[in-house]
């Protein structure tokens, strides 16, 4: 078994892409990403500060807007259109989740397709759909990078995902559909799930359930994503794969901390980096 090494991967690109920053840079360009966070979810503070890390460290200009969450949606809405505007901003990003009452879909459909660095505007997704350029979901696009960093063979392979959500499941469907994999979905209506997973070359959790995935429903020698952040009875952080066993049986698994969750970040960063190099054409 090897393990898929999240962290240094992550590592690596941020590296890269500090070099592309700096040479951008030197073209006049200067990457910024906006952050827009509406309340004070806890765990939503740690993803944006994780977020403003990554661009501190690569060289990515961030600005961050903390609103209350008692703002209007016109009020939300009219920033989005602010930032839309700014000619200095390449990224934006829509910590979710927002206050109840707040129409987050209104919301990613009103950033700029071009400066969607989350991947979450209709018209990327549209895109995703239809094998043209686009902005990729960062968690979707970590998952794939790995595959292929890794050269870990997608095309021809049997490709099965638990979960369909808008933001991990759907677009990973996409995106293996593109790399030419057989794709199954699993979801919480699945009828024998077990029967589907286990003839699995690349198997993808994603459903946020501990330990969900067990040694018997893994074929011998499967790729295993663990997308899944969880935290157990003792507040540890897990995935939605029982590692423990289940990397007895897989050629390729990823932990939880340190597999999918850097990942993310990296992509956002690449995707910023990607929205300001498009200045170049220009
Ligand atoms: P979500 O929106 O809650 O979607 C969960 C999906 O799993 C749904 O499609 C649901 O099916 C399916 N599901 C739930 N229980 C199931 C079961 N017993 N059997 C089969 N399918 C089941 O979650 P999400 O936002 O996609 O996130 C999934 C996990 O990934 C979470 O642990 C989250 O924290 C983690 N995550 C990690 C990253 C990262 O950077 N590593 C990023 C995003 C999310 P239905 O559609 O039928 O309800």
């Amino acid at each position: 078994m090897e393990l898929i090494n999240g962290k240094e991967l992550a590592k690596k690109i941020r590296m890269e892409l500090k070099e592309e920053v700096e040479e951008l840079k030197q073209k006049g360009i200067k990457p910024k990403l906006a952050v827009i966070m509406v309340g004070d979810d806890k765990a939503s503070a740690v993803y944006v500060r994780n977020k403003s890390k990554a661009c501190e460290e690569i060289g990515i200009e961030f600005e961050e807007f903390l609103l209350e969450s008692t703002i209007t949606q016109e009020y939300l809405i009219n920033l989005i259109k602010e930032l839309n505007n700014r000619e200095d901003i390449n990224g934006i990003l829509l910590q979710s989740p927002i206050p109840e009452g707040l129409d987050i879909r209104e919301a990613f459909n009103t950033i700029d397709y071009r400066k969607d660095v989350d991947g979450f505007n209709p018209i990327n997704v549209g895109k995703l759909s239809i094998g043209e350029d686009s902005f990729i979901s960062c968690t979707p696009y970590g998952v794939i990078k790995m595959l292929e960093e890794y050269n870990i063979p997608i095309e021809g392979k049997r490709a099965v995902i638990i979960g369909r959500s808008n933001i991990v499941g759907k677009p990973l469907i996409q995106c293996l559909l593109n790399k030419n994999a057989t794709v199954t979905v699993c979801h919480s209506k699945t009828k024998n799930i077990e029967e589907i997973t286990s003839k699995a070359d690349i198997l993808i959790a994603a459903l946020g359930k501990p330990k969900f995935v067990t040694s018997n429903m893994v074929k011998e020698g499967a790729v295993v994503i663990d997308v899944g952040i969880n935290r157990n009875e003792e507040g540890k952080l897990v995935g939605d794969v029982d590692f423990e066993n289940v990397s007895k049986k897989v050629s390729y698994i990823t932990p939880v901390p340190g597999g999918v969750g850097p990942m993310t970040i990296a992509m956002l960063m690449y995707n910023v980096v990607k929205s300001a190099k498009s200045l170049l054409k220009k």
